[in-house]
Parts: structure tokens; C-alpha cells; sequence
């Protein structure tokens, strides 16, 4: 039988933390849908059609490791404008989420246009500082010369371009359950929606 669980919210509020955790938690299958538009940000970056590449995706191209970049991140929300791009994406999405055994994916659009009939819908989300300084760490941490303004820049710039685009725009679904990182450890932040997500799958 399959459960649904819809996590959307904007760059680094915590949700592929969360939605890992909560995969594994209930043993569902996980889908980080920010991947399938990364895979094809970066395919627009070698100068392929964003269209062509979102129609030709193969999830072998989703374990690229090079998908993390912040230049990929924003060829990726560049992309996730284009209705075409969109739409090419969505079959594989609902398929996922269709499977036996329960999936969670996570995204922007999950609750409001991808699966807006969801088990469970999670808003995650944290005041913009909080996620700069987030995948500031994260990058450093990697090893990448880049500047904690520039990450607050790149960041609040994606937030705007995902916010305000006409298809499909980053938002909470009208009964997503919100959930403010801001002031959480990881462990209360996991503990939070897998409760959310425990309270909608008892009958
Ligand atoms: O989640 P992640 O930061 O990897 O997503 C990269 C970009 O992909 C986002 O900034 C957004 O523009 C786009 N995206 C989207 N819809 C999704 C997932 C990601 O538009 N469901």
C-alpha cells in the first residue's frame, strides 16, 4: 500500500535531513526532488536545452556528486522556472510516490502540485540567516572557497526566484504542518515530523 509523505521548503531549512530520517524511520523509499532539477541545471551548464535535458533524464544522473555546487544550485532553480522543464519531471515524481511501501519526497511543489492529495505534508522551514549560515558550514566543510555573504546572497536569491515564479512556486500547501527549524537541534527538528507524519497514519 502506498503512504505519501510531502516535504517541501526553501534551500537548506533542513529538509533533506528531515526527510531522510523520517524515510528511514517508517522504511520508506526517499526522493530528494531538488536533484532532478540540479541534474538538469547542470546539463544546461554544458550547454545542453534545459527542455531536452528535463525529457531525457535518466536517474542514473541523479548520483552525480557534483550536483551539490552553489553553481549548480542556481542553474537548477533557473531551470525549475520553465514550465516545460517542470512538466517533463513530473511523471517520474508521481510514479515514485505512487510506489508500494510509502515514499517520501521532498521538494517545493510536492503538497501543492506533485502529490496534493499526500498522507502527510511538511512545510520545513528557518529564518534565512539561519540556512546561510547552514550550508555555509556545509560547503566549507567540503572544502569550497566561498564567502558566507555570498552563501546568504545565493540563497536568499533562490528563495526569491522559487518564490516568485508563476508555475508551481515555492509555498506551503494549505494543510502542510510548518515546521520553523530556526530553533531546533537536528534531533528535535526529526522528532517533530516524524511525530507530524505518526499522527496521520494512525486510523
Ligand atoms: O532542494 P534543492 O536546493 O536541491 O533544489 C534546487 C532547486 O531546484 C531549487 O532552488 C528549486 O528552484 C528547484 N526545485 C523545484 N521544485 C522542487 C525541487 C527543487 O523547483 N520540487
Amino acid at each position: 500500500m502506498s503512504f505519501i509523505v510531502a516535504i517541501d521548503g526553501p534551500a537548506a531549512a533542513g529538509k533533506g535531513t528531515i526527510s531522510k530520517a523520517v524515510a528511514a524511520h517508517f522504511g520508506f523509499a526517499h526522493l530528494d526532488t531538488g536533484l532532478l532539477y540540479r541534474a538538469v541545471g547542470a546539463k544546461t551548464l554544458l550547454g545542453q536545452d534545459a527542455v531536452f535535458a528535463a525529457r531525457a533524464l535518466d536517474p542514473v544522473d541523479l548520483e552525480d556528486d557534483t550536483l551539490r555546487t552553489p553553481e549548480v544550485a542556481q542553474a537548477a532553480s533557473q531551470v525549475a522556472v520553465v514550465p516545460a522543464v517542470r512538466q517533463a519531471l513530473v511523471d517520474f515524481q508521481r510514479s515514485f510516490a505512487a510506489r508500494d511501501g510509502g515514499a517520501v519526497l521532498d521538494g517545493r511543489d510536492i503538497g501543492t502540485v506533485i502529490c496534493p492529495d499526500a498522507d502527510a505534508k511538511l512545510f520545513v522551514t528557518a529564518s534565512a540567516a539561519c540556512r546561510a549560515d547552514r550550508r555555509y558550514q556545509e560547503l566549507a566543510g567540503k572544502g569550497l572557497a566561498i564567502s558566507p555573504e555570498q552563501v546568504l546572497a545565493d540563497v536568499v536569491a533562490r528563495d526569491k526566484r522559487d518564490s516568485e515564479r508563476a508555475t508551481a512556486p515555492l509555498m506551503s500547501a494549505d494543510d502542510a504542518i510548518v515546521i520553523d527549524t530556526s530553533d531546533l537541534s537536528i534531533a528535535q527538528a526529526v522528532a517533530t515530523a516524524i511525530a507530524a507524519v505518526k499522527a496521520k497514519r494512525q486510523p
